[in-house]
């Protein structure tokens, strides 16, 4: 079951409060350790808790899933990258400029996350059906994940499998270095029992020595 808890995880560049879903905060985590930088948040979701949000935004910000990326400190390629990772895990994002009557900005929307405004749920309907989610209802104009992405993958297939082969490699560890340890306390028994044999005879005390090795006491 997915959390959808409203959390405050700090202010945006213009001092707001940045509100997300603890669902959209973890998401977000996940993208940037994908992309391998963390882009700045210049408007967060929920911004009717700071009394609205900007109005070119229309209200789309006022619930859940939708942010707005810095883009001016990004290259050319960091930004293609970013859109692509961003709807790779499952966002619609579009760069917005002055051809948009917009200050230049990344807006995103995560539709998984919930309750999305009225507007931001309208724009995920128009991201499935291939359009630019603005009023004049025109062409995506940004790259395009076929088959389109629409639930964020629950993490990096990479980094699990990563993660799995180094439990897998301390599992083989573990079986080596206990291994070994049994393979001295066989030779340990076994020069105990020798030593026995070549005497000849065997007292208590010589047999509670072989009993102590053999529960796995390491002897010399
Ligand atoms: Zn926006």
């Amino acid at each position: 079951m997915s959390d959808y808890s409203v959390q405050y995880r700090g202010t945006d560049s213009s001092g707001r409060g940045i509100y997300m879903t603890a669902y959209m905060a973890d998401w977000w985590e996940r993208v940037c350790s994908r992309l391998g930088f963390r882009p700045t948040i210049i408007q967060g979701a929920f911004m009717a808790r700071n009394g609205g949000g900007a109005s070119a935004s229309a209200g789309y910000h006022d619930q859940a899933g939708c942010l707005d990326l810095r883009v001016w400190d990004l290259t050319a390629d960091q930004q293609n990258r970013l859109i692509r990772v961003l709807r790779e895990m499952g966002a619609a994002a579009w760069r917005r400029d002055s051809r948009h009557g917009m200050d230049p900005h990344i807006h995103l929307v995560l539709g998984a996350d919930s309750p999305l405004a009225s507007g931001a749920a309208y724009q995920w309907r128009q991201y499935l059906d291939g359009r630019n989610g603005l009023s004049n209802n025109g062409a995506d104009y940004e790259w395009r994940p076929y088959p389109l992405v629409t639930t964020p993958p629950q993490e990096d297939p990479m980094a699990s499998y990563a993660d799995q082969l180094d439990d897998i490699q301390d599992g083989i560890d573990s079986i080596l270095k206990n291994q070994a340890k049994a393979q001295r306390q066989n030779a340990a028994i076994r020069s105990k029992v020798t030593k026995l044999v070549k005497k000849g005879n065997a007292t208590r005390a010589d047999l509670e020595d072989i009993l102590a090795a053999l529960d796995n006491e390491e002897t010399a």
